[in-house]
Order: structure tokens, then sequence, then C-alpha cells
């Protein structure tokens, strides 16, 4: 991706939009008002992606027969888990060309970390990680990722930021060493 500045992937309703199963949003000032100033964003939506409408009901992480799905909280029947990993896996070549993402903390589709886990009789078990998130992860180990509840702290932010500029280097020499003929053009758009 030729960019003279870094994109960085953002889950939605951090840039303000009202996405939310509730129809709210979580709008970050610190990402979209300081970190604007440096990159572009590309926002994304799981749950809107996988065409789950706004307001929805919400999901939550459950353990079932000893795998982790997602499903609805009030209808358990409902549940998402091949749809939200379609839709990961279908966003991952975007993604291949982003210098890093910021995710929402706590969410069943985006949450790094301290997402809960109940296990199939509706214990809290532990804190897990949410399905696009964990399978983003494993699939690009090298993409900068971090949940907006951890670069709330200066160190984590400074760290994260040192490592987006990084690979939007990378990325542009490595753009650089390409044919221009074979180049692609992306430019930053909703998933959402
Ligand atoms: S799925 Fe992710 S981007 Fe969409 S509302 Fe939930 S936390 Fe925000």
């Amino acid at each position: 991706m030729n960019s003279p500045r870094p994109i960085i992937a953002v889950s939605s309703c951090l840039l303000g939009q009202r996405v939310r199963y509730d129809g709210t949003d979580k709008y970050d000032p610190w990402i979209v008002e300081l970190l604007g100033r440096e990159a572009d964003f590309l926002p994304i939506c799981p749950e809107v992606g996988i065409g789950l409408g706004i307001p929805r009901a919400p999901i939550r992480l459950m353990r079932v027969a000893g795998r982790v799905r997602a499903l609805g909280i009030e209808d358990p029947s409902l549940d998402v888990t091949a749809r939200l990993s379609s839709f990961a896996l279908e966003t991952l070549n975007k993604l291949r060309g982003v210098s890093g993402y910021i995710l929402k903390d706590r969410s069943p589709s985006c949450g790094l970390g301290h997402v809960k886990l109940f296990s199939d009789d509706r214990r809290f078990e532990r804190n897990g990680v949410g399905i696009h998130a964990a399978i983003v992860r494993a699939a690009l180990p090298d993409l900068p990722m971090a949940d907006e509840g951890r670069v709330q702290d200066p160190r984590v932010r400074e760290a994260f930021v040192q490592q987006v500029f990084a690979r939007h280097r990378r990325l542009a020499r490595n753009q650089e060493n390409v044919p221009r003929s074979s180049r692609t053009k992306a430019s930053p758009s909703s998933s959402a």
C-alpha cells in the first residue's frame, strides 16, 4: 500500500460510528483527534460486516462441547461464530496493507483480552479473546495490534505508535521494490 501516511485499522465504534449492538458508539478522542493527525483509518465492524443489524441482540463467548462460540445472550441458538470467522478471513487481505490495528476491548468479536468467556452452564470461566481478533492475531503475527484499553497507558501507546511507523516504513520499502506495473491501488474504506 503506497500511502504517505500510515493506515491503521480501527474498530468502527471507536471512530464514533454508531454500530454497537445498542446503537451507540465508543468514540475515542485520542485515536480520532490526535492519532488522526498522523494516520488514516480503515474502520472495521465485524458484527455489522456479517449482516447483524443496528440495534441487534447482544452476543457473548461461550464454551460449548470444548469449543469457544459466539452466541446470543438472550437466544443461545443464535450462533454467529462461523460468520465472524469467515469475515475475519476475508478481511486479512486488507489488513496485510495496514500498519496497525486498534480494537475495542471486552467485545466478543473485537476484544484482544478481557472478553468474558462463559462455560456451557452459563458461569463465568475466564477472560478470552474475541472471535475476529483471535483469527487476525494468529494469521498476522507481525501486525501491531492494541486494544483501546491498553493504549490509554502512555508507555503502551508510545510503543504501539513506534511499531506502527516502523511497519509503515517497511511496507513503503516493499512497495518500492515491486515493479510499478504490478502495484495494486488501495485506499482506506469501511468494511462495516
Ligand atoms: S463488533 Fe467491534 S467494531 Fe463493531 S460495535 Fe462491536 S466492538 Fe465495535
